[in-house]
């Protein structure tokens, strides 16, 4: 995980003499210094602004560096705005509205008007919210008290969020295969999504694989087999299929790594001169941090990979998902989620076991091996990127992860069971009205608001289903989304 800062910039105005000034930059620095123990990632301290020009020029300093991945603002006295526009006009950066105060109580006794001189947070900030609304600027706000713990949690879930749009910005998917035939909602844009995300989506040879492959040594898979098993127990007896899975992963590790890819997808109806579909392979590679999207479906593995960047260390509990089948017994209706073979170990309850199963769906020469396991309980939330024609629309629903209801003995994939929001059906009626996919990114770990965070600085389409979700309310935003983003 590259090391990302943020700098905090911190609104004045020559009118109040030095030593205003010096007192500013001076908390400016302490606040930055007590915040970076607090955050994510650090927060460095840049410049009490004071003039259009030394705006600019932080700015431009900002979007050169690909260190910083965005810009905390805030005004501790009056900053007039027109000296920010220039600046802000050309920010290529996420940018972030603190509006805080230094102090947290108003002083009874001490307060007089070079108190309030020096802390003009609650007027400076309005002056500084405007330039932001009338430039029309994709800025988060965030107003609070900067000590107070909620601050810290909303600011460092956005810095995540802002991480994700720096590393979506470098991220490259490699293809094995195009998408499953007459598939649809696995279709897009690459162009699109390479201009609005930053995507660089592109294909490799299946017969690249297979060449890398038969390249991988016994040395290298008796390495990988023993992580394996002491990550998971080994639950069959198959140990070939096992060992081919690891020479799979080993070799589309070298390819992913040799091209800085970071995510990729392949599909069962081209694995020309596998024996396998990649299953336990492609499940210990999104561990690792990879994105995975299944049946070509590239638009789901690069979301894995930019959601397990913003989560938790880097690689926080994403993974790749499919909505399979329902439970429909009146109060216990449940979603069971699975994939073919390929669900992340970073969404498990437990240790998973290592199983080889048959596989009745396109070329399996040997059964496959793949991890078993039950999903975690928790909120989480399921998340689908969409090509609308002409824009990308992300479709978040929030869902409650169950312990599944059942034990499942002859289901040999890893499965999770989750309540949709508001409630199953009412739930799927928003989701079928939105257009989400059956295939989705769950995370445990990155929230509905990092994600509209970062479809906002993407400038994606965001629709988010909840608790106070309804198919109507749904329907008119749709509607109005529409027309919104055809004027644009
Ligand atoms: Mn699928």
């Amino acid at each position: 995980m590259k090391k990302y800062e943020f700098w905090f910039v911190v609104g004045s105005q020559s009118l109040y003499g030095p030593e205003v000034l010096e007192t500013v930059a001076k908390r400016a620095e302490e606040m930055a210094a007590e915040l970076s123990g607090a955050l994510p990632f650090p927060l460095i301290y840049k410049l009490t602004a004071k003039s259009n020009s030394e705006i600019s020029q932080i700015i431009k300093e900002a979007n050169y560096s690909d260190g910083c991945a965005g810009i905390i603002t805030w005004c501790h006295t009056f900053s007039p705005s027109k000296m920010w526009i220039d600046g802000l006009a050309f920010l290529q950066k996420p940018w972030c509205h603190l509006a805080t105060q230094y102090n947290q109580h108003i002083p009874n006794n001490e307060i007089d008007m070079d108190f309030m001189n020096l802390n003009q947070a609650a007027h400076g900030d309005r002056e500084h919210g405007f330039i932001g609304a009338r430039l029309r600027s994709r800025r988060k706000v965030i107003a609070g008290y900067w000590r107070d713990e909620r601050v810290h949690k909303r600011l460092g879930d956005w810095m995540r969020a802002a991480v994700g749009a720096a590393v979506s910005r470098q991220m490259r998917v490699m293809r094995f295969g195009d998408n499953m035939r007459e598939v649809a909602v696995t279709e897009g844009d690459k162009v699109e999504a390479q201009i609005k995300l930053g995507w660089q989506v592109n294909t490799w040879a299946v017969g690249d694989l297979v060449r890398e492959m038969s390249a991988v040594t016994g040395a290298e898979i008796d390495a990988l087999m023993a992580e394996y098993t002491e990550k998971y127990d080994l639950a069959t007896e198959k140990l070939d299929a096992v060992r081919y899975q690891a020479r799979e992963e080993i070799a589309i590790k070298k390819m992913l790594d040799a091209e800085g890819c970071m995510a990729f997808s392949n599909t069962f109806q081209d694995l020309y001169g596998m024996e396998q579909l990649p299953g336990l392979a492609a499940q210990h590679l999104m561990a690792q941090g990879y994105g995975y999207g299944g049946e070509g479906d590239w638009k789901t593995a690069a979301l894995t990979a930019v959601m397990k960047a913003m989560g938790e260390n880097g690689s926080g509990a994403s993974g790749f998902m499919e909505d399979y089948t329902y439970h429909l017994e009146e109060g216990r209706e449940y979603s069971l989620g699975a994939h073919m073979l390929e669900v992340c170990p970073s969404l498990a309850a437990g240790k998973p076991r290592i199983e080889t199963h048959p596989l009745g769906i396109g070329m399996n020469e040997k059964d496959p091996a793949r991890l078993v396991f039950e999903g975690k309980a928790g909120k989480a939330l399921v998340a689908s990127l969409i090509d609308m024609g002409g824009r990308l629309r992300l479709v978040v629903q929030d869902i409650e992860c169950v312990k599944p209801i059942m034990p499942m003995p002859n289901l040999p994939v890893a499965r999770i069971m989750w309540r949709a929001m508001p409630d199953l059906t009412t739930g799927l009626e928003c989701w079928i009205t939105a257009g989400g996919a059956h295939h989705t990114v769950l995370s445990y770990d990155v929230t509905a608001e990092q994600l509209r965070d970062w479809a906002r600085i993407m400038d994606i389409e965001f629709v988010h289903i909840g608790k106070d979700s309804s198919p109507e309310k749904l329907e008119e935003e749709l509607r109005i989304k529409d027309l919104v983003w055809k004027l644009r």
